[in-house]
């Protein structure tokens, strides 16, 4: 009854059906930020992706091994294996110790997880907690696949087959900007470990066979991967600038890892050669003012949409509206309009559970949901079209208009369709259960009043009413419309910011 799983693959380039390598789990990988800088809500998307892939996962019973990577080293400033580690700069520009920088944003980050209700992986590893693991990963592919030169040890992309398919898959180039480093075999040759040079201090180095030094970017995600997830793991997610440089260099050390350990050549024709089945990829959020790059100024981080009195999970709902695969365009509009979607839904929610007679179970996924007898037969469509949605490469857009039918039909009783409503939340992640109308009402940072003083107004305002003086209480009203509040009259909850 259950719709079959369909996800794109990057690499194959094709919608396909997800089969676990093993059975009954799914494990996934997804590369994590670089915690130089607060995560723009940009980076942000990336991760309600992925929650919501294993939100998925688990509705369509699988259990779910979930690893995020925190990338703490060797990160540069150009994917393309150019510039200095981004963790490095920022500690020297600001005259800090890199590991304090490294926690500060790394709990930035976990706070915005947090707030946007994404689940927590069943492991956060950091990356330089894995540093003995990356030597032992190089050394094991150095002899074949790598060539040491002055600056470190190099992949040699030429050692195996097919580099760059992923990128090449999507585009007619496929190798993206390449650093001139003297000694290279091939133009897209990328450091796997850096040597620190000559007269030049580093805060982050160890010691390894090819020097004093840091590992390559590429090099943690695979060694992290293999190691959590076990060779081959069912699928690796990221943003598809991802599938560009940094995807395909981690495949190709997986190839190399995996044809070391003697499990034959590494051609890409194997899908457990490149480490992980299934390659998925967010398309990006973009703003046109270019408030998204972190270089410029004040950025889009989700604490300024805070701020600004918009709820966070106002930005998933937004991310949820679109399709992965699609390019979002941020505005303050489009965040607005959300933002009061997502009233609509909880006021919905409220309101069947007042009428329901018990409160709502979270239920773990479809087996649990369609199980839900004797619910009125008129359910089952309901969460058989939210399943096919789902199960349609994550199609997010149309499970939300048909959890908005099921709150609106009449034809089911309150109790059923709340139990319904919590199981389709289990996948959407918007707290519908928890999250009340009040709880969506944020004081923007720059309101004149507080929620005192606008208490104080309308109660003077009810004793103008009460005296049939309807002069104050209009100049009652347009003095809070003058001072950023809306008062709305016949709605229970009184007022609002506006925004
Ligand atoms: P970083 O911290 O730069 O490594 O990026 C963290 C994640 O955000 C990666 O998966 C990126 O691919 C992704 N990403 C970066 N910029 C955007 C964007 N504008 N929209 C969506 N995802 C992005
Ligand atoms: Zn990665």
């Amino acid at each position: 009854m259950s719709a079959p799983l369909r996800l794109f693959n990057s690499l194959t380039r094709q919608l396909e059906t997800f089969e676990p390598v093993h059975e009954g789990e799914a494990r996934v990988y997804s590369c994590g930020p670089t915690v130089y800088n607060y995560p723009h809500i940009g980076n942000m998307r990336a991760y309600v992706f992925a929650d919501v892939l294993g939100r998925t996962l688990s509705w369509k019973g699988y259990r779910l091994t979930h690893v995020i990577n925190i990338t703490d080293v060797g990160h540069l400033t150009d994917d393309a294996d150019a510039g200095e580690d981004k963790l490095e700069r920022a500690a020297a520009e600001r005259a800090q110790s890199i590991w304090d920088i490294a926690q500060h944003y790394t709990e930035a980050y976990w706070a915005d997880v947090k707030a946007l209700n994404i689940r927590q992986p069943a492991h956060w590893s950091i990356a330089t907690d894995y540093v003995p693991a990356m030597i032992e990963f190089a050394r094991g592919i150095a002899d074949r696949h790598c060539c040491e030169l002055d600056g470190g040890l190099y992949f040699d992309v030429s050692a195996v087959p097919d580099y760059g398919r992923l990128a090449r898959a999507h585009t007619d180039e496929g190798e993206g900007r390449i650093e001139a480093v003297a000694g290279k075999r091939n133009a897209a040759d990328f450091a796997i470990w850096r040597k620190t040079p000559p007269g030049e201090t580093r805060q982050m180095e160890w010691d390894s066979p090819w020097g004093r030094g840091a590992p390559g970017w590429h090099l943690e995600c695979s060694v992290m991967s293999g190691q959590l997830l076990g060779f081959p793991f069912d699928i690796h997610t990221g943003g598809i600038d991802h599938r560009e440089i940094h995807h395909p260099n981690e495949i190709a050390q997986n190839q190399a890892h995996c044809c070391s350990a003697g499990q034959g050549h590494a051609g890409l024709d194997v899908p457990g050669n490149s480490g992980a089945r299934v390659w998925m990829h967010n398309n990006f959020l973009v703003e046109r003012s270019g408030k998204m790059s972190k270089s410029a100024g004040e950025f889009l981080r989700l604490q300024l949409l805070i701020d600004r009195g918009y709820h966070p999970l106002a930005y998933r709902l937004m991310c949820l509206q679109a399709h992965y695969r699609s390019e979002l365009e941020f505005s303050w509009d489009g965040l607005g309009a959300a933002l009061t979607r997502l009233k609509r839904l909880v006021m919905a929610v409220a309101a069947l559970a007042a009428r329901a007679d018990a409160p709502a179970e979270p239920e773990q996924g479809w087996n649990e949901a369609a199980a839900v007898e004797p619910a009125s037969k008129a359910l089952r469509p309901f969460l058989e079209r939210f399943d096919a949605a789902v199960a349609d490469d994550l199609n997010t857009a149309i499970a939300l208009t048909v959890l908005e039918e099921l709150l609106a039909t009449k034809a089911i009783p309150p109790q059923d369709r709340l139990r319904a409503v919590a199981a389709m939340d289990a996948v959407l992640g918007l707290g519908l259960g928890t999250i009340g109308r009040a709880d969506l009402r944020l004081r923007p940072k720059d309101a004149v009043l507080n929620e005192a003083d606008v208490e104080e107004a309308l109660e003077r305002r009810k004793a103008a009413r009460a005296a049939k003086d309807f002069a104050t209480s209009d100049a009652i009203r347009d003095e809070l419309a003058g001072k950023g509040v809306e008062v709305m009259d016949g709605d229970p909850l009184g007022w609002e910011w506006k925004l």
